[in-house]
């Protein structure tokens, strides 16, 4: 028998809990609803139709999604057009700096400008990729997290009151050889170009060193920093930035199988950072290459589970699992203050609703 076709299905007898709506309207911080184009004019392709995604939300108890890869110029415009001005309340969009751009001499300057009329036509926060420091280079070399050239962006967004929501580095495996020791084997083997280990690419903690840097650079921006900070591996040194950050905030999406396999740990986290942290599901609609992230009822099923009850070992993804490695997770059971903070509040807070 072939590892992949190892699927044991658990002999455990324990209760399960089927959570259909969360106890509170939920804000997911985290959905790409399309992806933007390099030179942003584009119009944008959604992978979803509004009117569909609006179904599910409605049955699932989801207020609103933050539309994060809005793309800037005319694909921003039109993402806020159809989306948050033609369903006002229900989606929010992100705008997303000008990569293609980020050579040219005057870019400081006309980043900061963009990002200004962005704000002018509705836009509610900045996206960042992870383009950023593992895939955006200048004459062969990759451009550090934290180059002054981005210092005015950063400076913009907080004067403005927008999030920055930023994904820097990624899984801790990601940056491991591809061997019979790396928990993410199966998934690295299916798509070897999500592997940063080796080559020119800086550690994991090196990139999360550099984003740190511009955190304490610009104190007046908020960053919030995806999937648990991108280490939710290792939630004693998220909680370290935490601490040393005040302007940082982390969204769960994505990482519930990380959450979820140290239910106390987590637990212990989520409770003692309650302000800080929002829920986010990284949802992408029609998501082919991302089947773990479909938008679905059965997606926010999982996370509503992994968050409100107690469960034992349930699969933290839809079928076929597991997706990020061969492992199950827990139920945190987060009291209802906390879960009104994580599903909504925090999040409204800092979007200003
Ligand atoms: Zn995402």
């Amino acid at each position: 028998m072939n590892l992949a076709d190892y699927q044991p299905r658990s002999m455990l007898h324990v209760p399960e809990h089927h959570v259909a709506r969360p106890a509170f309207p939920a804000l997911d911080f985290h959905t790409h609803l399309a992806w933007s184009s390099a030179d942003g004019s584009a119009p944008p392709k959604y992978l979803g139709d509004a009117q569909e995604l609006l179904t599910v939300m409605d049955r699932k108890n989801v207020s609103a999604l933050v539309h994060l890869t809005g793309g800037y110029g005319a694909h921003l415009d039109a993402c806020i057009r159809d989306l948050q001005q033609a369903h006002a309340g229900r989606f929010y969009v992100f705008a997303e700096p000008m990569w293609n751009r980020a050579s040219e001499p005057s870019y400081e300057a006309n980043q900061a400008a963009e990002i200004e009329r962005a704000a002018r036509v509705g836009a509610r926060g900045l996206k960042v990729l992870k383009t950023l420091g593992l895939f955006l280079r200048e004459q062969g070399r990759l451009v550090r997290v934290d180059d002054p050239r981005f210092d005015p962006m950063w400076e913009t967004c907080g004067a403005l009151g927008w999030p920055v929501a930023i994904h820097v580095s990624d899984p801790e495996a990601f940056f491991l050889p591809i061997d019979r020791f790396n928990e993410r084997y199966e998934e690295l083997h299916n798509h070897p170009d999500w592997s940063f280990c080796g080559r020119d690419f800086p550690g994991d903690r090196e990139l999360q060193e550099s984003r740190n840097r511009v955190m304490a650079r610009h104190p007046r921006t908020q960053f919030v920093v995806l999937h648990v900070g991108n280490n939710a591996e290792n939630l004693a040194y998220v909680s370290e930035c935490l601490d040393r950050f005040p302007n940082m905030t982390v969204d769960i999406a994505a990482r519930i199988g990380e959450l979820g396999r140290q239910p106390r740990e987590a637990k212990r986290f989520i409770d003692r950072y309650q302000d800080r942290v929002l829920f986010g599901t990284d949802a992408v609609p029609n998501g082919h290459e991302f089947p773990q992230q479909l938008f679905c009822d059965e997606l926010y099923e999982i996370y509503y589970r992994l968050l409100e009850t107690e469960d034992e070992y349930f699969d933290y993804a839809p079928a076929p699992v597991p997706p990020q490695g061969r492992w199950r997770i827990y139920g945190l059971g987060l009291s209802r203050d906390v879960l009104r903070k994580v599903y909504y509040e925090n999040a409204a807070r800092l979007l200003r609703l």
